[in-house]
C-alpha cells in the first residue's frame, strides 16, 4: 500500500469541497480531493435519460448569488431564466402572481388573483424594497425567528401564508411549517428580489462540472471513498493511504471514517422528486407552479423545459414535480397523476412517468439561532453548507472559508 503526501486532502467533491481545493489552488498549495462518487457536484447532479436531462431533485440556481457568481463562469453555464413570479394553484384554478416590480403589465392580474389579499400585495412590495436597501452582511445581525412569526410579525395574513408562502419558501426549504430561520428566508427573498432563478442550459450537474473542470488532472481522484482517518492519514476503501498536513472533511456525516469527531448531529430535510415526459406543456411558460391549499401531497410543479428547451428532447416536455419528505412509492406515480389532473385537467392521462428521486438528505435543517460547529483540532477542517446556509451559495463560501483558515493557519505559522 502505498501513501502519497498532499498539502491538502479534501474529502468529498461536492460544492464545498470543491470551491476550497480551487481557493487553495488559487493561492499555490496542491490540494487532493478524494471523493466516492464517479462525478463531482454531490446533491448537485444531473443524470441522462432517454434523451431527457433530469437533475437529482428539482433545484435552481440564483444568478443573484454573490460568490458563486464570482466564482462560476455564468455565461458559459448559459443559465436559462425563470419568470419571476408563480402560478398558485386554489380554488381549483391556477392563478398568476408575477413579480409585478419586474412585470408591471401584470399589476393588475396579481394584485387581484386571490391569492392573500390587497395589503399582502403591498407588503409584498414593501419587503422588497426593505431587503433592497439592507447588505447581505446585515442579516445576520438582526433577531432570527421562524420565518412564519417573522411574516406574521411582518404583518401578512394567515392567508397569505397559506396560499403564497407555505408552498413557495416551502419548496426552498423542503418544509412547509416554515420553521426555517428567517435569515435563511430573507437571505433567499433578496436573492429573489435581485434577480433570477435560472438553471444551466444543460442542467445543473454543469455547475460543479466547471469547478471541476479547472481542476489539474490528478488532483480530484473518483471512486475514492474514504473508509478510515488515522491522525493526518486517509485510508479509502481499496486500501490505498494519503498523508497530508491538512484533512478537509466536506463530505457531510463523516462518523463513519472518522468515529472520535466531534461533529454536530446534522438533522436533514428531504424531498421525493417526480419526472413525466409530456407531448405539451401544462403551463406553456417558464413559470413554477406552487400548490396553495393545504390539500395534496403535491407543493411545486416545474415544467424544466419551458426554462431550459435542451431539458428535454424536440418536441417533448419535461415536468419536474416535488414532494416535500419521503414517501411510500406504492401507487405514487398514480396519486400524482391523479392530483394534477386536478391542476392541468385531463392531459395529465398523457404523461409518461420518467423517474423518481428519493432524496432523505436534501437539505439540513436550519433553526433560528443555530450557530455553526466550531472547527475541530487541526489537521481537520469542516465544510460544507450547514457551516453556511444550505444553498450553493452557502456551500461555496463555506468551501473557501476553509481553504482561508488553512492559509492563513499557514501564513502564521
Ligand atoms: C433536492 C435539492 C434541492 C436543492 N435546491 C437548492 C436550490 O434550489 N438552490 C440552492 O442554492 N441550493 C439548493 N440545494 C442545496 C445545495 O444543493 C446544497 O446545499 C449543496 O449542493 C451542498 O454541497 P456540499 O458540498 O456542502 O455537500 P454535498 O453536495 O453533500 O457534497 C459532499 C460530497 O462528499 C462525498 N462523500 C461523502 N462521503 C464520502 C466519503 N466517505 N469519501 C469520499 N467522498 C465522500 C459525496 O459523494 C459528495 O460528493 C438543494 C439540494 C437538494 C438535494
Amino acid at each position: 500500500m502505498t501513501s502519497k503526501i498532499n498539502d491538502v486532502i479534501i474529502i468529498g467533491a461536492g460544492l464545498a469541497g470543491l470551491s476550497c481545493g480551487l481557493e487553495l489552488l488559487k493561492n499555490g498549495l496542491r490540494p487532493l480531493v478524494l471523493e466516492k462518487a464517479d462525478r463531482p457536484g454531490g446533491r448537485v447532479a444531473t443524470d441522462e435519460y432517454e434523451g431527457f436531462l433530469l437533475d437529482r431533485g428539482f433545484q435552481v440556481f440564483l444568478d443573484a448569488y454573490p460568490v458563486s457568481g464570482e466564482l462560476l463562469d455564468l455565461e458559459a453555464l448559459q443559465l436559462r431564466a425563470f419568470e419571476p413570479g408563480a402560478k398558485v394553484y386554489l380554488l381549483d384554478e391556477l392563478y398568476r402572481v408575477m413579480d409585478i416590480f419586474r412585470r408591471p403589465k401584470h399589476f393588475l392580474s396579481s394584485a387581484f388573483a386571490p391569492v392573500g389579499n390587497l395589503f399582502d400585495k403591498a407588503l409584498v412590495a414593501r419587503l422588497r424594497l426593505q431587503m433592497g436597501k439592507s447588505e447581505l452582511e446585515d442579516i445576520n445581525d438582526r433577531e432570527d425567528m421562524t420565518t412564519v412569526e417573522y411574516l406574521r410579525r411582518f404583518g401578512f395574513s394567515e392567508r397569505m401564508v397559506d396560499d403564497f408562502f407555505r408552498s413557495f419558501y416551502g419548496g426552498i426549504f423542503l418544509e412547509r411549517e416554515l420553521r426555517t430561520s428567517s435569515r435563511m428566508f430573507e437571505f433567499t427573498f433578496k436573492m429573489f428580489a435581485k434577480g433570477s432563478a435560472t438553471l444551466p442550459a444543460k442542467g445543473m450537474g454543469e455547475i460543479p462540472k466547471q469547478l471541476a473542470s479547472r481542476f489539474p488532472e490528478d488532483c480530484i481522484q473518483y471512486h475514492s471513498r474514504v473508509s478510515s482517518i488515522n491522525g493526518n492519514t486517509v485510508k479509502i476503501a481499496t486500501g490505498e493511504t494519503y498523508t497530508a498536513e491538512h484533512v478537509v472533511i466536506a463530505a457531510p456525516s463523516p462518523k463513519s471514517f472518522l468515529p472520535d469527531l466531534k461533529y454536530p448531529e446534522i438533522e436533514w430535510r428531504s424531498v421525493t422528486n417526480l419526472y413525466f415526459a409530456a407531448p405539451q406543456s401544462p403551463l406553456n411558460e417558464p413559470l413554477l407552479a406552487l400548490n396553495g391549499t393545504s390539500e395534496g401531497i403535491v407543493n411545486n410543479v416545474a415544467v424544466v423545459s419551458d426554462v431550459a428547451p435542451a431539458y428535454a428532447p424536440e418536441g417533448q416536455s419535461l415536468i419536474s414535480v416535488s414532494l416535500l419528505g419521503l414517501y411510500p412509492q406504492r401507487d405514487l406515480v398514480d396519486r400524482v397523476k391523479s392530483e394534477l389532473k386536478e391542476w392541468f385537467g385531463e392531459e395529465v392521462a398523457q404523461w409518461k412517468f420518467l423517474r423518481t428521486y428519493e432524496i432523505p438528505k436534501a437539505l439540513p435543517v436550519q433553526r433560528p439561532d443555530d450557530i455553526p460547529p466550531p472547527q475541530p483540532d487541526a489537521p481537520y477542517h469542516l465544510c460544507g453548507d450547514f457551516m453556511n446556509s444550505a444553498s450553493i451559495e452557502g456551500s461555496i463560501v463555506s468551501g473557501q472559508n476553509t481553504a482561508r483558515r488553512i492559509l492563513e493557519g499557514l501564513t502564521n505559522s
